[in-house]
């Protein structure tokens, strides 16, 4: 991005350059800290990221993060897809658990942007401000080291980097987060999603219909008139076989299973297919060592918080970090590190055992599960303050900061879950103790 020769070294490192690292090297940036972005990819899927068919569902607060660093500007209005409403249908049954935005006291629950064009308005940033971010492509991370003095990192290519902190943001799946020694939850739901873009007869309303069949779930998110995204869950030995189908057989399948909600169907777009992992870092930092996006929680997309979550992360740490160098402090040290990761589980924990309990209960096709699920959904239509309560968490309105629905939501899901494998270490809170 800008030549390296005659710049002072950076304050930080950063590994991966994801629309989260790249996001947290423009709000360091902000707040006068100099970062080092080590990316594996080359500079041209960096800068031209290419369509890759997730649609993103951003909360208000997600979005007022990107607004924030001057990100959401960047995008033409025409990028970006109000959801005004929801709808959570049940197997066959024709009624549906309704969320309406005005619930939450909002014109829309959220906004569908692509991720292709949330990639770009990362890059977009970090060239505007390209005096105090550094780019280096092609920069695979193959070895770290954190020590007394500094983070450390080498290179594939044998070159080598140093700073005060690293912080890695290099996917749910991150080589760096087990290079320095924190292990991860992984919860794989043995699905897999497929995405694609879809045009359709009837209006959509900006409405998204999220439609829990037996066997295989249909998400429809509402993007541009008569066009969704369709987000098809189906279990991962089946992915291929529906791959494999040409447009027309695999059209002819979603026709028949979409119980005519929207009417006729067209296929728009490439069909892309990701794998269904959750992960979630036993512990956000260790010494000069933090993890943002992905690496920290890797969401199922079903409540579509992952990015939201990354941005959360972002503005946090940034926030604690200008504190400590306004304050003159080692920018690697315990204390801004350790409030991140307790504000950031804090923010997450219950929102992530609460999505796997969702995909647990929603995806069991056992006769006791569908009674249960009617049920809940019944329950909560009948329950306007329950509603609400959702809405506003869907949304990012902040219900989770309430410390009695905190408090309550952390020991339910403390009794669903089961013991995760690695105890914590140097003090911090276990992973599956209720956060601080
Ligand atoms: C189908 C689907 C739907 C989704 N829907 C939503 C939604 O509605 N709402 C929402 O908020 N989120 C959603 N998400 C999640 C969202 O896409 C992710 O949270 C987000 O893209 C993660 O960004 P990231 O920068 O953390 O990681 P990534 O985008 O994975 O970027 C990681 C980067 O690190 C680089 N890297 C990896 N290893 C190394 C290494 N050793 N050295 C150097 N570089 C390295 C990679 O090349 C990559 O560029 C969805 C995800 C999927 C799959």
């Amino acid at each position: 991005m800008i030549a390296s020769h005659a710049r002072p070294g950076p304050d930080l490192l950063i590994v991966g350059a994801g629309p989260a690292g790249l996001s947290m090297a423009c709000a360091l940036a902000d707040a006068g800290i100099r970062s080092t972005v080590l990316e594996q990819a080359p500079l041209a899927a960096i800068a031209n990221p290419v369509e890759d068919g997730r649609e993103i569902a951003l909360t208000h607060r997600g979005v007022q993060v990107l607004q924030g660093l001057g990100a959401w500007q960047d995008l033409a209005p025409s990028e970006i897809h109000p959801l005004v409403h929801a709808r959570v249908f049940n197997g066959e049954a024709q009624r549906s658990l309704y969320f309406d935005s005005r619930q939450a006291g909002a014109d829309r629950l959220g906004h569908l942007v692509a991720n292709q064009a949330l990639r770009r308005i990362a890059y977009q940033g970090a060239l505007r401000r390209s005096d105090m971010v550094e780019l280096q492509c092609d920069a695979k991370v193959k070895q770290l080291c954190c020590d007394a003095e500094q983070a450390s990192v080498t290179l594939e290519d044998g070159r080598s980097f140093s700073a005060a902190l690293l912080i890695a943001a290099d996917s749910r799946f991150s080589a760096s987060r087990r290079m320095a020694g924190i292990g991860a939850e992984m919860r794989d739901f043995g699905r897999s999603v497929i995405v694609c873009r879809v045009a359709h007869q009837r209006p959509h309303g900006h409405t998204a219909l999220e439609c829990f069949h037996h066997g295989h779930t249909m998400a429809w998110l509402p993007l541009q008139d008569g066009v969704s995204s369709l987000v098809l869950t189906l279990p991962a030995d089946q992915v291929d076989r529906m791959l494999a189908l040409n447009e027309s057989g695999f059209m002819a399948w979603v026709q028949t299973h979409s119980q005519d909600r929207l009417g006729k169907l067209r296929l728009i777009g490439p069909r892309h297919h990701y794998p269904l992992v959750a992960t979630y870092a036993h512990r956000f930092c260790v010494h000069r060592f933090a993890l943002i996006g992905d690496a920290a929680v890797g969401m199922h997309p079903v409540t579509a918080h992952g990015y939201n979550f990354g941005l959360y992360g972002i503005e946090s740490l940034s926030r604690l970090l200008a504190e400590a160098k306004a304050q003159g402090r080692d920018l690697g040290s315990a204390e801004p590190l350790q409030a991140f990761a307790q504000q950031h589980r804090r923010a997450t924990w219950p929102i992530y055992q609460g999505t796997n309990l969702v995909v647990r209960l929603f995806t069991d096709d056992r006769a006791g599960a569908r009674w249960l699920r009617q049920g809940v959904l019944e329950a909560a239509n009948r329950l306007p303050p329950l509603k609400a309560a959702i809405t506003a968490q869907l949304t990012g309105r902040g219900l989770t900061q309430h410390p009695l629905l905190r408090q309550a939501g952390a020991a339910l899901f403390n009794r669903l879950q089961s013991p995760l494998t690695e105890p914590s270490r140097r003090g911090s809170a276990a992973p599956n103790q209720p956060p601080p």
